[in-house]
């Protein structure tokens, strides 16, 4: 069994992620069960500049079409609904969508550079509480910008406890040696694969235990072959020589379960 905990739907900029894509590649590769989010609840361009006058998305209707995803796929797609804290924030009708959006809303994802928001900004805030409340995990993109440090992740987690975080990319763009310290000092801190060299993988493993890291990948980003990617074809490869064949199960899908509440 091989959950994805870290894949989008959505046009946006120089990305087209179809949902016939994420379903093609999931039986291709042998993906079983993928967490999805839609890109398109971006909050800026990839350059920092203004979304045009007409986006047609906001923070329902994009979320709206990845949840009818899941339920078009009942059993293989679960939704984490994409969070816009600064043009929006957390309102009634957030709420509402994610009543509507029943079993198949498995979390909350954050995207500190599309927002031009860092995750400790108080806007934040409402949706950490609804997150508490439900029990719903939290994913959060990290890098090496301005607004996606993973000091910032590290932050929020130690100041809510009760939410499992999971710190996308432990710091995309850096050697991983700070992101991975810091996801070993918290225990509601987690990290997730995607664009993470296996060999960083394997290092945060031996350190701080499989429990700590879940397989992802942003599938479909690089279209519908991103598992084919050099580091990708790893974790679903060799890596599993690395590790015990508990580590790798946990790696692989039973972090996302326990996390996820997925059965
Ligand atoms: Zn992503």
């Amino acid at each position: 069994m091989i959950i994805d905990s870290h894949v989008h739907i959505g046009c946006f900029g120089r990305f087209d992620m179809k949902p016939d894509d994420v379903i093609g590649s999931m039986k291709r590769y042998g993906i079983d069960y993928s967490l999805v989010s839609p890109i398109t609840g971006a909050e800026c361009n990839e350059n920092l500049s203004p979304l045009p006058d007409d986006w047609p998305y906001h923070q329902v209707s994009a979320n709206e079409e990845a949840i009818a995803f899941a339920r078009r796929n009942d059993g293989r797609i679960g939704v984490l609904l994409w969070c816009r804290p600064r043009t929006e924030g957390f309102n009634d009708a957030f709420a509402a969508l994610a009543d509507r959006g029943g079993t198949y809303v498995k979390g909350l994802k954050f995207h500190p550079y599309y927002s031009m928001l860092p995750i400790t900004a108080p806007q934040v805030e409402p949706y950490l509480a609804f997150a508490a409340e439900s029990g719903l995990p939290v994913l959060v993109h990290s890098a090496d910008d301005e607004f996606s440090q993973p000091r910032f992740v590290y932050e929020v987690a130690k100041a809510h406890p009760a939410v499992n975080f999971i710190m996308a990319h432990v710091g995309l763009v850096t050697d991983n040696e700070e992101a991975t310290e810091l996801i070993g000092a918290l225990p509601n801190l987690y990290g997730d694969t995607a664009w993470v060299r296996p060999e960083a993988g394997r290092k945060l493993i031996r350190k701080y235990g499989a429990h700590k890291l879940l397989f992802g990948t942003d599938n479909p980003i690089d279209g519908p072959d991103t598992y084919n990617h050099p580091f990708y074809r790893v974790y679903l490869g060799q890596f599993r020589e690395w590790v015990s064949p508990e580590e790798y199960d946990l790696l692989m899908c039973g972090n996302a379960c326990r996390l996820f509440g997925l059965s």
